[in-house]
């Protein structure tokens, strides 16, 4: 039997990256997936090579569109039992040049995003009855201070957090709630960063990294993978890092 038969996932900003890693992942452990995003080409793209996956528009800052999707997938599906909130956005500016616009967008992509998906999707997993895993995208920047990232840093340890939280509130309805904390991934988000786009500087960071390489999508993929199933159904409210060993 595969690890996720029968089980509908909901996973957002899935239409590249890590996202659409997981959704790949999921369907072939059984598993029927809905991919959101705000690139809808992309997403439509990714889910239309993936079997037994389907592709929405969502704008996780939109509460009325969370609505909705999670009102279309119940009608379609009747079940959501597992959420991945990925979707998120990279600032790379000191604190003293942040503008409070730039500051608010990623609060509100990271943060608020999240929270809305967890807020919307848990209703209909509380009247299922039926044991149910939600996935929270963090950070290492959501454990330790990260310079020139203190917006990124800011919401990430609000994921953190709220995770925490919420796996406390909703124990008793079989919902567990954890975070996943990536180190340095290489994703359409980190290709622009010279850590990626320069040799010299890559052989550098990477030697920082205990295990001596970048991470792939896949790495986050197969421990999402875990967290979603029931192999993990004694876990709830905990961080899981995925960084080749840079966390202490
Ligand atoms: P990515 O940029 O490839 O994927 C992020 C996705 O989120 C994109 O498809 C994007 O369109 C989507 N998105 C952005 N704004 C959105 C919105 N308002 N509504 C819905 N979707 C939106 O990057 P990734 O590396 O795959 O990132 C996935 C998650 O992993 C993010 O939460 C990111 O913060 C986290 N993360 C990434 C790294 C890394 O090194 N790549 C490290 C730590 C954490």
């Amino acid at each position: 039997m595969s690890r996720l038969d029968g089980k509908v996932a909901l996973i957002t900003g899935g239409a590249r990256g890590q996202g659409a890693e997981e959704g790949r992942l999921f369907t072939s452990h059984g598993a029927t997936v809905v991919l959101t995003d705000v690139l809808d080409e992309e997403g439509e793209q990714t889910a239309g090579a993936i079997d037994n996956a389907s592709y929405r528009h969502l704008d996780v800052r939109s509460e009325s569109e969370w609505e909705a999707v999670v009102g279309e997938v119940m009608a379609e599906h009747g079940r959501i039992d597992v959420l991945v909130n990925n979707a998120g956005i990279d600032l790379v500016k000191k604190l003293s040049a942040t503008t409070l616009e730039e500051f608010e967008r990623v609060v509100a992509i990271n943060q608020t995003g999240t929270f809305l998906g967890m807020k919307t999707v848990a209703n209909a997993m509380i009247s299922a009855e039926q044991p149910c895993s939600i996935i929270n995208i963090s950070s290492v920047a959501g454990l330790q201070g990260v310079a020139n990232h203190a917006a990124y840093t800011g919401t990430k340890f609000a994921v953190t957090g709220i995770t925490k939280a919420a796996a406390k509130e909703w124990g008793r309805y079989g919902i567990r709630v954890n975070s996943v904390h990536p180190g340095m991934i290489e994703t359409p988000m980190t290709e622009d960063l010279r850590a990626f786009t320069d040799p010299e500087i890559r052989v550098k960071a990477e030697r920082t990294v205990p295990l001596g390489r970048m991470g792939q999508s896949i790495d986050i993929a197969n421990m999402v993978l875990f967290l979603a199933s029931e192999e993990s159904s004694y876990c709830t409210g905990q961080a899981f890092t995925v960084d080749g060993g840079i966390q202490p």
